[in-house]
């Protein structure tokens, strides 16, 4: 399989790299020689960014608590339960209740549209970021 081109998903500088597969496993990164931001460099945690694909560790879905454990449930019934969970707050505490971190993990894009969300549909300017804390 030829490598794959992404970006480093460690922190928001966006390095770029090429993902290494071998039997249907990523194996290995490098770094992208001509992308504008790395230019053929990555820092430690970028040559070690492929890690954690395959880990049996990771979480690939929500998790709710349940009777003091967490359990396994769908994007639906989680997104629902944090909604329902945020408007409660919202209205028994006010917006100023509610804080949210968001992440150098996510794009510009998402960063920008996680404090619109906290700023105009929460209704509070209690928005920060991970770099900070
Ligand atoms: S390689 Fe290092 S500096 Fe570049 S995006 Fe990844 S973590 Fe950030």
């Amino acid at each position: 399989m030829p490598d794959i081109p992404t970006i480093c998903c460690y922190c928001g500088c966006g390095c770029g790299l090429y993902l290494h597969v071998e039997d249907d496993r990523v194996i290995g990164v490098s770094p992208s020689r001509n992308h504008p931001v790395s230019r053929n460099n990555l820092c430690v945690k970028g040559w070690h960014a492929h890690e954690f694909i395959h880990s049996p560790k990771r979480l690939t879905r929500p998790l709710i608590r349940k009777k003091d454990r967490l359990q396994p449930a769908s994007w639906q019934e989680a997104l629902e339960l944090t909604a329902n969970r945020l408007l409660h707050i919202k209205e028994h505490h006010g917006a100023d209740a509610i804080g949210v971190l968001s992440s150098a993990k996510c794009s510009n894009e998402e960063n920008y549209l996680l404090q619109k969300f906290t700023r105009a549909v929460i209704g509070t300017n209690n928005i920060d970021h991970c770099a900070r804390l």
